[in-house]
């Protein structure tokens, strides 16, 4: 659509005046206009004419549109214009076609019926949680409030005994068509009806408690099970927890997203769980077997002999729970082999020895002034 040359689309050439553009803009609206023609293909003429009326009635489009073509108006180079993607958005035209349809757009609106039951609508719900109830899962309450249908009149918003009637304006469909003298001749479109508002009915009493709204503010409060194992940002549905239905419609659902606390022991990306643990050069020289914490309580890590710095640990089953499913992700742990600060004599002169022993030789240096000083204060 983009690729149609403005100018041709118009039926103009290149020197037409705003004012040849106006007119020529309003002939070929009206012959395509979805309400008064109802060819195939109208439609999307209709758009083109629309997406090049937009930019040549505008002087600086106009000038960009003849330097640089569709690419130099659509500032990305594709897609079209807001205005162009339907007959919906008249507001986008501004001038003109106010003045032709009044600004609305019924064209949206048109095939919804006002009294057909319609479902309420969804709410979110953002529930932040403790790192470790993530992990083993937890009942919890949530409150808050939503529209509820109102249970003195079920929702109809007639007074007990009463009923609402038929709105004999417009029989029932919350429209009415109105006969318009514009520019492009008489129009016909329909507008909200002005007797019920659009709502079809007319209730000559109103329930007293919800003044015939049909729904009334109220406090939900609901207790979910937090599955184990759910994640940052994971959101869930509850059926039937949103807002009142209208007309007898359903209510919506409930969208809780869970934000998720960190934890001072623990990192976790998905169903792994990473810590890091701190172990003595004669520990990853020699090898042992330390506890190590996880998410699940504690867990025996065999350090082998030879452990390099930074060497990391796959703990098997020690992650996060499945959310679906069986079982759990793993632990890596990293081992951060810790070089002693300050040692005592007795230490220093073992070293001093273990190196002697591998035939190699060392020069112990003294501690610095300033840091001996420091110790000193500590
Ligand atoms: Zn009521």
């Amino acid at each position: 659509m983009a690729q149609e040359d403005y100018y041709n689309v118009l039926g103009v050439d290149r020197n037409a005046s705003d004012k040849e553009i106006n007119s020529a803009y309003r002939k070929l609206a009206k012959k395509y206009h979805p309400d008064l023609n109802h060819e195939p293909g109208a439609e999307e003429k209709y758009k083109e004419v629309n997406e090049a009326y937009e930019v040549l009635h505008d002087k600086q489009k106009r000038a960009q549109y003849d330097q640089f073509g569709s690419a130099g108006v659509n500032g990305n180079g594709q897609g079209g214009f807001g205005g162009g993607q339907g007959y919906g958005g008249f507001g986008d035209f501004g001038d003109i076609f106010n003045d032709f349809f009044g600004g609305g757009s019924a064209g949206s609106q048109r095939q919804a019926n006002p009294t057909a039951p319609q479902r309420g609508q969804d709410l979110d719900y953002t529930l932040t949680i403790d790192f470790m109830d993530a992990i083993t899962g937890k009942k919890t309450q949530v409150s808050y409030t939503r529209s509820e249908t109102c249970s003195t009149c079920q929702g109809t918003g007639a007074e007990k005994g009463t009923h609402p009637i038929t709105c004999d304006k417009c029989h029932g469909s919350g429209y009415m068509t109105v006969t318009q003298k514009s520019m492009l001749g008489m129009i016909r479109r329909q507008t909200v009806c002005d007797k019920c508002q659009g709502r079809g009915v007319i209730i000559e009493h109103p329930c007293q408690t919800c003044h015939g709204k049909g729904t009334v503010d109220g406090k939900n409060n609901i207790e979910i099970n937090i599955p184990a194992g759910i994640d940052n940002g994971q959101q869930l549905r509850y059926e039937g927890q949103g807002e009142a239905g209208k007309n007898g419609g359903p209510y919506g659902d409930l969208y809780i997203s869970y934000r998720i606390k960190p934890s001072k022991d623990f990192e976790r990306n998905g169903n792994t769980i990473y810590t890091t643990v701190p172990i003595s050069f004669a520990q990853a020289t020699l090898g042992d077997e330390i506890d190590i914490k996880t998410v699940h309580g504690k867990s025996k890590l065999k350090i082998p002999a030879g452990t390099q710095p930074n060497k990391k640990f796959t703990l098997r089953g020690e992650g996060v729970p499945y959310l679906r499913g069986n079982g759990n992700g793993d632990q890596v742990t990293t081992v951060q082999v810790q070089i002693p600060e300050s040692i005592n004599e007795k230490q220093k002169d073992a070293l001093v020895d273990f190196v002697k022993a591998g035939g190699g030789s060392i020069t112990p240096q003294e501690k610095g002034f300033f840091e001996r000083l420091k110790e000193k204060l500590k």
